[in-house]
């Protein structure tokens, strides 16, 4: 059986050349990160291009995923760079991203967080330094509770407080349309509140498929309307993990990915899956864990961080991820379709069809499901009703050839314009059998809109016995 949750792999110094990329796209990287909050446009457009041409030389469909940073919370920068808070200390904070004087702290967006007041936490460098707020009279003074090193624009959060955040800032303006002119797959959509923030990132994308980074408990809070606007939802657990306590994360983990499977919408799960890999050439048994975990909560898609960007074992971080996650899907539970699944709140007729469709692959045990797409969502679909079989996404859109590495075990293929339905379903049957998936003579269940080429919704499941040279072979009774 092949891999079916994808692996999404965050570039970066370490792999910053054509081979190391080749290697990421050999060991199983099938979509790559660029991270907008690090790097130059030209560094991400040098990378981009290498992933192209990974993907070509391996014959495999790769997207890439564009990271934008949103109106993430900072503090602002101090005059070596960096400064040494111990616990019991008293400082100023203020508002804005500038130099601080001595005992002074600038924090991005402070003066926009509702109803600041003694006794409420901030919670700087992912957690690792907190303040306590100890008056409001003349300023805002904290007290340092736990100390450390704090350098210059390091992440702030504010557990528990709404901070009324801009959805996108102008320098994820000017990366949407860096990316958009590099030909970007996928975006991210960082510290979005709502669906309305989304839908701000949409407006400026471009109809590039909007992937919402759930990192703030408001947003949380706001997960249905989310997951309605988006395309996909990231369990971002770096910045959630610090926004929300962090032991209500394995619970946050499942329900996020449970509602996000349900809307039919890809689910993600990021953020130190194999943390020790930075350094060490295997995981912890606890990371092992974590993956499979993510796994069988149903995730579509595991996330490599630091461990590819910057890590010592970017390659070997790709192969272990592929390992666990091959092993982790030996669970048939993967595989049930509960009775009362259906995905049904954008596409009722698609719906209904594409769960027939795996419903006939499980019952007569065939093995491969071939569909044609124009957008993606058909093979969407089929996926999230987790077929045992693999989906052969048929597409003659590029585009979608692309996005489509980065669904639950659906593995993209191009084919040319066929005007009938019965020419594409022998054409399909055919490239099958080319590649050496199928025999000759085997089942593949297709799945289609007919009639071709005119936008036409999901509307046929045909059981087609390939190389028959006709359209649904023969009928034959086994
Ligand atoms: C996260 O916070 O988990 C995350 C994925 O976001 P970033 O790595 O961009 O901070």
């Amino acid at each position: 059986m092949r891999r079916k949750t994808k692996i999404i792999a965050t570039l970066g110094p370490a792999v910053a050349n054509a081979d190391a990329i080749s290697r990421l796209v050999e060991a199983g990287m099938d979509v790559a990160r660029l991270n907008f909050s690090h790097g130059t446009h030209e560094d991400h457009e040098q990378n981009l291009r290498w992933v192209g041409e990974a993907s070509e030389k391996h014959g495999r469909s790769v997207a890439v995923l564009q990271d934008i940073q949103g109106p993430k919370i900072r503090v602002g920068t101090f005059p070596d760079s960096a400064i040494t808070l111990s616990a019991g200390d008293e400082v100023s904070l203020l508002s804005g991203e500038d130099e601080a004087a001595r005992g002074e702290i600038f924090i991005k967006y402070l003066d926009r967080v509702a109803n600041l007041g003694p006794g409420d936490v901030i919670q700087l460098l992912d957690g690792r330094i907190s303040l306590e707020i100890a008056s409001m009279e003349t300023g805002i003074r904290a007290t340092v509770i736990q100390g450390g090193q704090l350098s210059d624009r390091q992440g702030a959060a504010f557990p528990g407080l709404e901070v009324d955040l801009p959805a996108i800032t102008d320098k994820d303006r000017d990366d949407l349309r860096a990316g958009a002119e590099m030909g970007v797959d996928l975006v991210a959509a960082s510290f979005v509140g709502n669906a309305g923030d989304v839908r701000s990132v949409r407006e400026l994308t471009d109809d590039i498929p909007v992937i919402a980074k759930l990192e703030r408990t408001v947003a949380y809070r706001a997960l249905d309307e989310i997951v309605r606007e988006a395309d996909g939802v990231m369990v971002a657990r770096g910045d959630l993990g610090v926004e929300l306590s962090w032991a209500a994360l394995p619970r946050v983990q499942k329900d996020i990915i449970a509602r996000t499977n349900a809307g039919g919408k890809i689910s993600i799960t990021a953020t130190e899956m194999l943390e020790s890999m930075k350094g060490s050439f295997r995981p912890t048994r606890a990371e092992v864990t974590d993956v499979a975990n993510a796994v069988f909560d149903g995730t579509d898609a595991v996330m490599l961080s630091a461990e590819t960007a910057i890590g010592k074992y970017p390659v070997r971080s790709v192969e272990v991820m592929n390992v666990i996650c091959r092993e982790a899907e030996k669970s048939p539970e993967l595989h049930l379709i509960a009775e009362d699944t259906f995905i049904a709140h954008a596409a009722r007729f698609p719906s209904a069809i594409a769960k027939a469709a795996v419903e006939v692959t499980h019952n007569l045990g065939i093995t491969n499901l071939a569909c044609f797409t124009e957008t993606g969502s058909t093979a969407r679909l089929l996926s999230k009703y987790r077929p045992a079989a693999d989906i052969i996404a048929f597409t003659n859109n590029e585009p979608t050839f692309r996005r489509m590495a980065g669904y639950w075990g659906v593995r993209p293929r191009l084919i040319g314009r066929h005007e009938t339905t019965d020419d594409l379903i022998i054409a399909a049957g055919d490239a099958l059998i080319a590649e050496g998936a199928v025999e000759p003579g085997e089942h593949v269940v297709m799945v289609a809109g007919i009639p071709p080429n005119q936008g036409a919704q999901t509307n046929l499941v045909q059981i087609h016995r390939v190389g028959s040279g006709m359209a649904g072979g023969s009928a034959r009774r086994g």
